[in-house]
C-alpha cells in the first residue's frame, strides 16, 4: 500500500541507523510520547538498531494507560446500574480498576457495549429513550474533537438521556512535569504526530526553551521513527534545543483550527490526575458550563468518589521513563496480558504489553523492517 511499505523500507532504515551511530559522541536519553510510537518501537526493533549510547525511554502517551483507576471504577458503578447502556473503546473494557473490569460488569448483566464513534453512542441515545447512554470520554488531544462533537451533537437534538465519564488528558502539560521531576534524566522528546495534527506544535516552543529540550514532532511508522530520532540526535550534539516536525506529510504548525474551536466550545481545561503519575495541574479537560448538563459524573452522583493504584503496578516510573517493564516484579508472572494488574499490560498501546508480545521470548511476532507482508 502506497504511503506504508515505503515507511518501512529496510536499506533506509539502516541508512538512519547508520547517521545517528555517526552522529553521536555521548549518551543521551530520548522519550517517545505516544504508545503507538512505544509499539513501532518495540515491534520492529528500532531501540535494538541504534548506538548504545542512545536510549530510548516510554512516555505517558497511552490514553487507557494514564486513566486514573477510581474513574474506571466510578465507569464500573455506572454500567451497573439498571437501564443504562454504557459505551467505550473495546480497549477500556479489560483494564483493571479496584471493582474489577467493564468486561465483568457485562457479564454480570449490565448493558456494556462496544462502539467506534462517540457519535455512535449519540445514536444509541436517540433511538432508546428510556435508556441513559454513557459514553466513556478517553484520551489525549487526538480523540478530543469526536467525543466534543459527541456532545454538541446531543444538545442539538435536545437529548437529556446521554453524558460522557470524561477522563481527557493533555499531552504538553504531563510533559512539563517530566521535565520539571528532580528525578527526570529525559533530555530530548518525539512528539506525538496525531496530537499534533489536531493541536499543532506552537505549545511546544515555550517548553523546549524553558527546559532546553529538543522536541521533535514525529510520526509512527518505522522511518518516522528513526528520522525523528535522528533529527533528535542531531539537536542533542549541536547543542540545540528547538521544535522540529518530522511529521509534515500529516502536521502544520497551527494544527486543525476548526477541531481546536469546536474542543475550546464543548471542553474547559482543569487540573487533573493520571494513572501512575498523580495530579497535573491544568492538564485535563472538563465540560464547559454550556454542555455541563452532560456530565455523567454529576448526572450519576459520583463527582467525591476516589481510589488508589495496586501498589505493585510500577507504571508511574515506566511513564515518567525511570524504569522498563521488565524491571517491574510482576511483568510477565502475576501480570500479563490474560491477568493484567496494571493499565499498561492492557492496552494494545501500553509498553507492557508491547514487551510482552515482542520481547518477551525473542521468537515471536516481532517484525523485520522492510517485511511489510506482516507489517
Ligand atoms: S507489568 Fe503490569 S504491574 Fe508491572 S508496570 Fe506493567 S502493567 Fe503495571
Amino acid at each position: 500500500m502506497k504511503y506504508v511499505e515505503e515507511y518501512r523500507d529496510a536499506a533506509a532504515a539502516r541508512h538512519y541507523a547508520a547517521e545517528i551511530a555517526r552522529t553521536v559522541t555521548r549518551p543521551w536519553t530520548i522519550m517517545e510520547i505516544c504508545g503507538g510510537q512505544t509499539h513501532t518501537i518495540v515491534k520492529y526493533g528500532i531501540d535494538d538498531l541504534l548506538p548504545k549510547a542512545v536510549t530510548l525511554v516510554h512516555g505517558p502517551g497511552c490514553p487507557v494507560c494514564v486513566t486514573p483507576v477510581e474513574l474506571i471504577d466510578k465507569a464500573l458503578q455506572i454500567a451497573a446500574l439498571p437501564d443504562v447502556i454504557f459505551c467505550s473503546f473495546g480497549d477500556m473494557l479489560r483494564v483493571p480498576g479496584t471493582l474489577g473490569d467493564l468486561f465483568r460488569v457485562k457479564a454480570a448483566g449490565g448493558d456494556v457495549r462496544i462502539v467506534y464513534s462517540p457519535t455512535d453512542a449519540v445514536q444509541l441515545a436517540k433511538h432508546n429513550p428510556g435508556k441513559q447512554v454513557v459514553f466513556f470520554a478517553v484520551g489525549f488531544e487526538t480523540t478530543a474533537p469526536a467525543n466534543a462533537m459527541s456532545v454538541y451533537q446531543a444538545k442539538q437534538l435536545g437529548l437529556t438521556n446521554y453524558s460522557v465519564l470524561v477522563a481527557h488528558v493533555l499531552v504538553p502539560p504531563a510533559m512539563e512535569a517530566i521535565l520539571g521531576s528532580p528525578a527526570n534524566h529525559v533530555q530530548g522528546f518525539l512528539a506525538a504526530g496525531h496530537v499534533c495534527t489536531v493541536m499543532g506544535y506552537e505549545q511546544y516552543y515555550p517548553l523546549a526553551a524553558r527546559y532546553r529540550v529538543p522536541i521533535v514532532v514525529t510520526g509512527f511508522e518505522p522511518l518516522d521513527l528513526l528520522q525523528g530520532i535522528f533529527m533528535c540526535v542531531l539537536q542533542l550534539e549541536q547543542g540545540r534545543f528547538e521544535v522540529e516536525n518530522q511529521y509534515a506529510r500529516s502536521v502544520r504548525r497551527e494544527g486543525n483550527t476548526v477541531a481546536q474551536e469546536l474542543v475550546a466550545k464543548v471542553f474547559r481545561v482543569v487540573d487533573r490526575k493520571w494513572r501512575g503519575l498523580g495530579g497535573i495541574p491544568q492538564s485535563g479537560l472538563s465540560l464547559t458550563a454550556e454542555y455541563e448538563e452532560f456530565d455523567a459524573e454529576t448526572r450519576f452522583g459520583l463527582s467525591e468518589y476516589s481510589a488508589e493504584e495496586d501498589p505493585e503496578c510500577i507504571s508511574g516510573s515506566l511513564m515518567q521513563g525511570e524504569k522498563k517493564p521488565e524491571q517491574c516484579s510482576a511483568y510477565g508472572t502475576r501480570c500479563t496480558p490474560d491477568h493484567p494488574l496494571g493499565a499498561p499490560m492492557v492496552s494494545s498501546e501500553g509498553a507492557c504489553a508491547a514487551y510482552y508480545r515482542y520481547r518477551r521470548l525473542r521468537t515471536d511476532d516481532r517484525v523485520t523492517i522492510g517485511d511489510a507482508n506482516r507489517g
